[in-house]
């Protein structure tokens, strides 16, 4: 046994009996309750606390590590050993969301003064092409072992789901043509996690299987408030109202299209806005690991029927 904190090993004992129990309130609201993994031992951590799978699997480790672009076998073996940890159950892999604050030694990358409003997430995947397509077969090739999903970040427009889609067309046809075995019917999401995104989520629905809400994104673009800057504390509120109202618009438009939505950034875990996540309707939480099994405990002792009104003044 690792020599725990005296209070991180009684929060822990507290919380193993709800090992197995389902995510649902007293009244009878479910909702699943996964993991935000990167690395190999979060995968361990995610099973230990009973994940009903991964909401998030970020990726850009595979590509932080080395001093070569990742190889395509390299990251089957990666992908494949995370949906086969989880069988049955979906494994949500995120292509890779870099930007030029991290310079990788393998690829020319021009410097810019604002990398969070730059060459990110899906814009840069689409410049450099080659990187994405390799991730995207080596995704592709997973899913022959298991529940995969993909899912884009850092999307604005429906052009660019659908430019994004050809690519991955042209990818499964690749590997058709060479018999190399992957799923055709994988999931395909994006996440939502630009004011674009929410405002245009009634179209982006049409486009795709799912939505993951990335609140910590949502709430930089929406209150221009730098994530990742101190001073900017005070300003970053991810329960401000206009994330909130953000929320609110893409839960019902991925509804209103017959599509499923998680919520995998940090708020996910922020048990006093869990009564209106689920008064929403939102289908899944994606959370750390550690945190699984303290949110079912407050799901399974909310009476959703008494506290939906006040949950609901909060986006009014
Ligand atoms: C988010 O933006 O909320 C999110 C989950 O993605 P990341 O934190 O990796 O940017
Ligand atoms: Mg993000």
């Amino acid at each position: 046994m690792v020599n725990l904190p005296q209070m991180e090993y009684q929060r822990r004992q507290m919380l193993e009996p709800l090992k197995g129990l389902e995510n649902i309130t007293t009244d009878g609201v479910r909702v699943r309750l996964c993991a935000n993994i990167a690395t190999q031992p979060d995968i361990a951590l995610a099973q230990e606390n009973d994940a009903d799978g991964v909401g998030l699997m970020r990726s850009e480790f595979i590509y932080l590590e080395n001093m070569a672009p990742p190889a395509e076998e390299e990251q089957l073996e990666i992908y494949r050993f995370a949906v086969e940890s989880f069988p049955g159950k979906r494994v949500v892999i995120r292509t890779m969301d870099l930007q030029s604050d991290k310079q990788l030694p393998y690829l020319y990358q021009t410097k810019e003064n604002n990398p969070a409003l730059g060459i990110r997430g899906v814009r840069f995947a689409m410049t450099y092409q080659n990187l994405l397509r390799t991730q995207l077969r080596a995704i592709l090739q997973a899913s022959a072992f298991g529940k995969a999903a993909i899912m884009f970040p850092m999307i604005v427009s429906e052009q660019e789901v659908r430019a994004l889609k050809g690519i991955l067309q042209e990818e499964m046809a690749l590997l058709k043509k060479n018999q190399i075995p992957f799923d055709p019917e994988i999931e395909v999401g994006v996440m939502i996690e630009t004011p674009a995104a929410a405002l245009m989520s009634d179209r982006l629905a049409k486009e795709v299987d799912f939505f993951s809400i990335g609140t910590n994104d949502l709430t930089q673009y929406t209150l221009a408030a730098d994530r990742q800057n101190p001073q900017m504390e005070p300003f970053y509120e991810p329960q401000h109202p206009a994330v909130l109202r953000m929320i609110a618009i893409t839960v019902k438009n991925a509804h209103a299209a017959g599509k499923w939505v998680g919520i995998c950034g940090e708020l996910a875990c922020d048990h006093t806005l869990l009564p209106l996540f689920l008064t929403l309707g939102v289908d899944e939480l994606s959370v750390p690991p550690a945190f699984i099994l303290s949110v079912r405990q407050y799901i399974r002792q909310m009476d959703l029927s008494k506290s939906k009104q006040k949950a609901l003044e909060m986006i009014l």
